[in-house]
């Protein structure tokens, strides 16, 4: 009997780490209409009409106003004969209360479509404010799959940074006010309609949000391409969201305003974000979570200080192994046929260098995080969501040891 004789009649017994045994079973529905280019953003007004818009809530950040971008899209929106109004107090992982205020807006205005325009913050708040405002209720009822029963209004996504992929995701993340527990509200009404990547508006990024958004990206690539639920469909995306992302993360750093670069750099993380709506997150991203909930540490740092811990504790699992070695391939940092285990290494190696090119903290130390907290911080790791489609199984005791190996010192 052949090894793939095994397998289940619809490969739904999808097991960690089978993925070389049978053809794992996806469901691929692509929700959001993707426009890329230069200059996109001009068109926000068009695509507003063609979804049927009368009133706009544009929901965004102090930063992007000062920027200049949510004035520019409430002028375009405006021009096109639409109602407009600016929620500008999105706050970086936001809570419950956030969400509220940003209903709270839209309520006294009659809004009938929503543009999310900013980073993961603005997309989740926009996302957030549309259950409330179609299915009423409060955040805390949506967390899950598939929560809402009512359809939601059309929802546009503006990205201004490379990073979360948000833009091409069904998921709202909001944080508990009390415990700071990020909740995540999955729902595929939730998703929005259309997502204008306009390379031009990340431009305006600081330096260090450049540095913590593209690690961010970075560590969904890598951790899509080998979770429990990755599947050919999935690892396209992981694998050529790895290949722009790459080479063009050192070059944004390096020159901020090589818009190729920055274009390469923000489809690399819608890819990756759509990698995630198809396979989910690991080890990392449920690692990062309490970090951020105790100590207030940047997700994108957070997830990057444990990526190269998590990649070498994966790749004791074969399937893993291969699974990173044919990750790596993808821009050529190794080659699979000089064999698993030195592509693994060299897989290593490339990321260290990135997070160092980054110039983030690259030891928990760094951030204040005390040692004795490394019970605790395992226990809640070991409660998130994403653990559960880590390619090894992890539990309280293996995150206390990957939080204790990113107390050590790293190479430079
Ligand atoms: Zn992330």
């Amino acid at each position: 009997m052949s090894k793939a004789s095994t397998k289940p009649a619809d490969g739904v017994g999808h097991k960690p780490g089978a993925t070389d045994l049978f053809l794992p079973a996806f469901d691929y529905h692509p929700r959001t209409r993707v426009v890329f280019g230069a200059g996109c953003v001009e068109r926000v007004g068009e695509v507003a009409r063609e979804l049927g818009a009368r009133r706009v809530l544009v929901v965004t950040d102090p930063g992007i106003v000062t920027a200049g971008h949510a004035g520019r899209v409430e002028h375009i929106l405006q021009s096109c004969g639409l109602g407009v109004l600016v929620f500008d107090q999105v706050r970086e992982n936001p809570t419950a209360r956030d969400v509220d205020k940003c209903v709270a807006v839209a309520k006294s205005a009659g809004i009938d479509t929503i543009v999310g325009l900013g980073g993961g913050s603005s997309m989740d708040t926009a996302k957030g404010c549309n259950f409330l405002l179609t299915n009423g209720g409060r955040i805390q009822d949506y967390w899950g799959v598939g929560k809402a029963s009512k359809p939601m209004l059309p929802l546009i996504a503006v990205p201004t940074t490379a990073g979360t992929g948000s833009e091409c995701q069904s998921a709202a993340l909001i944080a508990d006010e009390h415990t700071h527990q990020k909740m995540a509200c999955l729902d595929p009404k939730a998703a929005a309609r259309v997502a204008l990547l306009d390379p031009a508006l990340t431009v305006s990024q600081p330096p260090l949000v450049t540095a913590h958004t593209g690690i961010d990206a970075l560590t969904h690539a890598v951790e899509t391409a080998v979770t429990t639920r990755r599947n050919n469909l999935s690892l396209m995306f992981s694998h050529e969201a790895f290949k722009l992302l790459v080479p063009n993360f050192p070059q944004v750093l390096r020159d901020p305003l090589d818009l190729d670069a920055r274009g390469r750099m923000l489809l690399g993380a819608a890819f990756a974000g759509t990698a995630i709506e198809n396979s989910m997150l690991g080890a990392a991203h449920a690692a990062a979570n309490p970090l951020t909930a105790h100590y207030g540490i940047i997700h994108g740092e957070a997830v990057g200080i444990l990526l190269p811990h998590v990649v070498r504790f994966n790749a004791k699992d074969s399937h893993a192994k291969k699974a990173y070695a044919e990750l790596a391939s993808a821009p050529e940092i190794a080659c699979v046929s000089d064999g698993l285990d030195a592509a693994v290494e060299a897989l290593i190696a490339k990321l260290e260098f990135l997070l160092n090119a980054a110039q983030v903290a690259r030891s928990l130390g760094d951030l204040g995080v005390k040692h004795s907290k490394i019970k605790i911080l395992g226990e809640e790791a070991a409660k998130q969501w994403t653990a559960t489609f880590n390619p090894r199984p992890v539990f309280a005791k293996e995150f206390e040891a990957l939080y204790a190996a990113a107390f050590e010192p790293r190479p430079n």
